[in-house]
């Protein structure tokens, strides 16, 4: 029975138990994903949840759930020894212990990339995260609620300024969807008005969205600015200490929600291990997904998604000559992996990964968005459902497709659900507060 272990259970990860469980007997091969959160996460949806338009729950697919017959550990993988085929993994609670397998896919996917900038480390927060974006969603609405009881001055427009630093199609969807969201409060709050409300975007290029056109991106800085967005091109962040952005162009602002969205890296976890690395710490791969060092098949050892360098061998080929970081090549790539696993199992040749990009599809608010492929770009409400009919056809299984697309049709007819809950983080404050005490124990 040939032991195969797969290191994080994100689209590549998912996907990849999936295609196995498909593939192989049950006395084939025991099948072992370790990942320290019990779901995937549709990481595309995030900006809607921190709008308002998706449950944080709905945009996550548990893996106990959906994958039957491979064993889910919640832990973290922490050393790989792939020369012993020996992995150590780390549980919340407990003591480390060790994983024995033959056949290991590294699918750990990728961190925010931040630089040394001051303030950014403690003041701001990512949106890779279905925590980050839940809590997003809640201080922007906490926000409101604070600042419509305080009068006009600082501390009320440190509260009503949103800062996206990251013009990628990560950072622009956030900021368009939160825009879009925050008009959408102001009719529940008449204590604050439009121009109080300040989003501003901070991107470092000269222009926004690499994946789509100039005259595409163009349009959506216009769309951005005319909705109230201050964008700041060709400008960085400096500082982020105690709160207050000072720009290279001498802007300074306080803001108490400070959105980082300037990149990613490769899951760091892998240099716990002996596996190849490039010189941006990714795994190094062959076209067909096994690990290769300088262009030798590293025995038994597989790699798909944002954690590896897998030779782009498409007609548009990515920087450098290697895939992008996208759940496009994740969950593609991992489809193949899985198959290719069988085929080295069963004595066949594995296939090389070609995959020609379909385009890039963003949401930009309810009823906008913009669509490119090629030459053919449609910006609007054409391009919005175009992006919400892809995405909740892409996420995986049928029933959270369901309650997204349910989400989103109760939204519709009820409105979004503007409640926070950020009280939930401190839940027995309410029990502790009342809660009645042994009395002191008097010395006799
Ligand atoms: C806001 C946002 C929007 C996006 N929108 C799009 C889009 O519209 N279209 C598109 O194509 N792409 C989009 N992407 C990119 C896409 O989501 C990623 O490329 C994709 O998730 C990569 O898949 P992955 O499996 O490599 O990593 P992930 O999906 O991130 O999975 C990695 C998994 O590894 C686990 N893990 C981490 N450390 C360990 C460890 N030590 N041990 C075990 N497990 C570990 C993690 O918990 C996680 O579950 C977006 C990304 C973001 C952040």
């Amino acid at each position: 029975m040939t032991k195969i272990l797969i290191v994080g259970g994100g689209y590549a990860g998912l996907y990849t138990a999936r295609g196995l469980e498909r593939q192989l007997g049950a006395a084939e091969a025991e099948i072992t994903i370790v990942d320290p959160l019990p779901y995937m996460t549709y990481l595309p949806f995030l900006p809607e949840v921190a709008a308002g338009s998706i449950e944080p729950r709905h945009a996550v697919v548990s893996l106990r759930r959906h994958l039957s017959r491979t064993r889910v550990i919640q832990a973290s993988v922490t050393f790989v020894d792939h020369a012993a085929k020996v992995a150590t993994i780390q549980p919340e609670l407990g003591e480390a212990s060790t994983l024995e397998y033959d056949v290991i896919v590294m699918t750990a996917g990728s961190v925010s990339r931040t630089f040394p900038i001051a303030g950014v480390a403690d003041e701001a927060i990512g949106m890779k995260t279905i925590e980050e974006a839940a809590a997003v969603r809640d201080r922007l609405i906490g926000n409101f609620a604070r600042a419509a009881a305080l009068p006009l001055g600082p501390e009320r427009d440190r509260l009503l300024t949103t800062v996206v630093v990251g013009g990628g199609f990560a950072g622009i969807e956030t900021i368009a969807e939160l825009r879009d969201f925050a008009t959408h409060l102001l009719s529940r709050f008449p204590e604050i008005t439009f121009d109080e409300v300040r989003f501003h975007l901070v991107e470092a290029m000269g222009r926004i969205m690499p994946e789509v056109s100039a005259t595409t991106a163009d349009w959506v800085v216009e769309d951005l600015r005319k909705r109230g967005v201050d964008v700041h091109l060709e400008t960085q962040l400096q500082s982020a200490q105690d709160g207050v952005c000072e720009l290279s162009t001498g802007d300074r602002f306080g803001s108490d929600l400070i959105i980082w969205t300037a990149g990613v890296m490769a899951n760091p976890v892998v240099r716990k291990t002996d596996l190849p690395l490039d010189d941006r710490g990714r795994i190094t791969a062959l076209a067909t997904l096994q690990v290769a060092k300088d262009g030798v098949v590293v025995p038994g050892a597989w790699t798909a998604g944002d954690v590896s360098a897998v030779p782009d061998k498409s007609k548009t080929p990515g920087p450098g000559g290697f895939c992008v970081p996208n759940a496009q090549h994740a969950v593609r790539q991992a489809k193949l992996l899985s198959k290719n696993i069988v085929a080295v199992l069963r004595d066949e040749a594995p296939r090389e990964y070609i995959h020609d990009n379909l385009g890039a599809v963003a949401g930009l608010g309810i009823g906008n968005g913009v669509f490119q492929s090629g030459k053919i770009a449609i910006k609007g409400p054409l391009a919005w459902l175009a992006h919400r009919g892809y995405h909740v056809m892409a996420m995986p299984m049928w029933e959270r497709k369901l309650r997204v697309f349910g989400g989103w049709w109760n939204n519709f007819w009820l409105g979004r659900d503007i409640v926070e809950l950020s009280a939930r983080e401190q839940p027995r404050v309410a029990f502790e507060t009342f809660a009645s005490r042994p009395k002191p124990k008097v010395d006799a």
